[in-house]
């Protein structure tokens, strides 16, 4: 393959299941690069054991017809044999403990797992650009860190977080929701936008922006019998994902919270009023 051609190429890793966040993302590449190519493939070392690797949606023909309508030029749909060879002992990538708390502490080997696999498909389908969604703001900040610790010659393109009309972010696993888990759900976004507001007009204390998104959080009205667990609701440095005690420049706001069964993360921007977005 010529340069001209590999520096041509944007990607899409995605575990299927597409919906129009994942779409977004192969918009962006199509817009920057000449062929795009999505990745389908439910990597089975970024899931816990107790995590939903087995019952993970996998409806390929739509997730194909979806692609071909998108104008996505090649799918990559291998098995787990194909990327985890019987008998080849697999080769995890090790993460300094600084880029693993909030969703590292709750999914211990998660990211590692996510490295493995990406790396490995960076390898395979070698593309000039690779295209992540924030809305697994942590996902997008592990992976500029490896292609930076790694030199790959990739340049990671992050995508703003694709949300349905009542506000809760498109993910393939919010249906598993039921109509009142999704309800319920909403609190998620509602903190979120509640904690982008009061930033946007001068709250700079961190402490009493995270106490009234946990207060939104643990509001069952909408949805009294749906059972919830709130993992996190943490208020970070969105380049060290430090948590912060004072919002002086932009911050990131993140949540992670158990709905029924279905764990759902979700994080937005905090931008003070002197800041613009970049
Ligand atoms: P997944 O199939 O969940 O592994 O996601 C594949 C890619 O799509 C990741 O880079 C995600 O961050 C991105 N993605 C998932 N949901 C959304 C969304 N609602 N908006 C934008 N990108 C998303």
């Amino acid at each position: 393959m010529t340069t001209a051609t590999l520096s041509s190429l944007g990607f899409v890793p995605t575990m299927g299941a597409l919906h129009a966040g994942h779409l977004s993302l192969v918009e962006a590449a199509r817009r920057r690069n000449r062929h795009v190519a999505v990745s389908i493939f439910v990597n089975p070392t970024q899931f816990g054991p107790h995590e939903d690797f087995s019952r993970y949606p996998r409806p390929i023909e739509k997730d194909l017809q979806l692609c071909e309508a998108a104008g996505v030029d090649l799918v990559f749909l291998p098995s787990v044999e194909d990327m985890y060879p019987a008998g080849a002992p697999p080769m995890r990538i090790d993460l300094p403990a600084q880029m693993t708390p909030l969703e590292g502490a709750y999914r211990p080997g998660h990211f590692s797992g996510v490295c493995q696999i990406v790396a490995k498909l960076f390898n395979i389908v070698q593309p000039a650009a690779a295209y992540f969604g924030e809305k697994d703001f942590q996902q997008l900040a592990v992976i500029r860190a490896m292609v930076r610790a790694m030199d790959m010659p990739i340049e990671v393109v992050g995508c703003p977080t694709l949300r349905d009309n009542d506000g809760l972010a498109m993910s393939s696993r919010n249906q598993y929701l039921t109509p009142t888990q999704r309800q319920r759900g909403l609190s998620i976004s509602h903190a979120l936008f509640e904690a982008q507001r009061a930033v946007a007009n001068g709250e700079a204390n961190a402490q009493l922006i995270r106490d009234r998104m946990i207060a939104i959080l643990n509001d069952a009205t909408l949805a009294p019998d749906v059972p919830t667990h709130l993992d996190y609701a943490a208020i970070v440095d969105p380049d060290s994902l430090v948590e912060i005690a004072c919002i002086k420049r932009e911050a990131r706001a993140l949540v992670a919270m158990k709905v029924g069964t279905t764990r759902l993360i979700d994080n937005v921007a905090l931008l003070p009023p002197t800041t613009t977005q970049h």
